[in-house]
C-alpha cells in the first residue's frame, strides 16, 4: 500500500511548516481525502502516526475528510455527487459520462499547532 509513503509526505509537509512558524509542534492534521484517490483511511491513519512518531507531528490527531466523486455532464452540465463508484452517470440524466470533478484529491485542508512557551530566564 501506498498509505505510508503519503503519510510520511504529509508528516514532513506539516513539520516543516510547523517549525517553519515557530511552533513546537503539530497538534492537528486535517486532510481532505477524494474517494477515488485510492487511499483506505484506517490504513492512513495507522501510517500517519507511525510516520509521525520523532517529528513535530508526534502525537498529532488526524481527522479526514472523505470528498464525494463529482462528475461533469457532457448533456446537460450538471456537476453532479455520484451515489455509488460502480455508476459513472449524470445523477441528473443519467447520461455516461467519465469527466471527474473531484474526488482524486488528497490535500492537507488546514493543521493546527502549539507554539513554543517561551524559556524564563
Ligand atoms: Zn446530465
Amino acid at each position: 500500500m501506498h498509505e505510508l509513503s503519503l503519510a510520511q509526505a504529509v508528516v514532513g509537509t506539516v513539520a516543516d511548516a510547523a517549525v517553519a512558524n515557530g511552533a513546537a509542534r503539530v497538534s492537528l492534521v486535517r486532510l481532505r481525502v477524494g474517494m477515488l484517490s485510492g487511499v483506505v483511511c484506517s490504513a492512513l491513519e495507522f501510517a500517519f502516526d507511525v510516520a509521525a512518531d520523532g517529528t513535530a507531528a508526534e502525537g498529532a490527531r488526524l481527522e479526514i475528510e472523505a470528498l464525494p466523486v463529482v462528475v461533469h455532464c457532457p448533456t446537460c452540465g450538471t456537476d453532479g455527487a455520484l451515489a455509488e463508484l460502480t455508476r459513472f452517470r449524470c445523477p441528473a440524466c443519467g447520461t455516461p459520462t467519465a469527466e471527474v470533478v473531484q474526488g482524486r484529491e488528497l490535500e492537507i485542508a488546514s493543521i493546527e499547532v502549539v507554539v513554543a512557551e517561551e524559556a524564563t530566564p
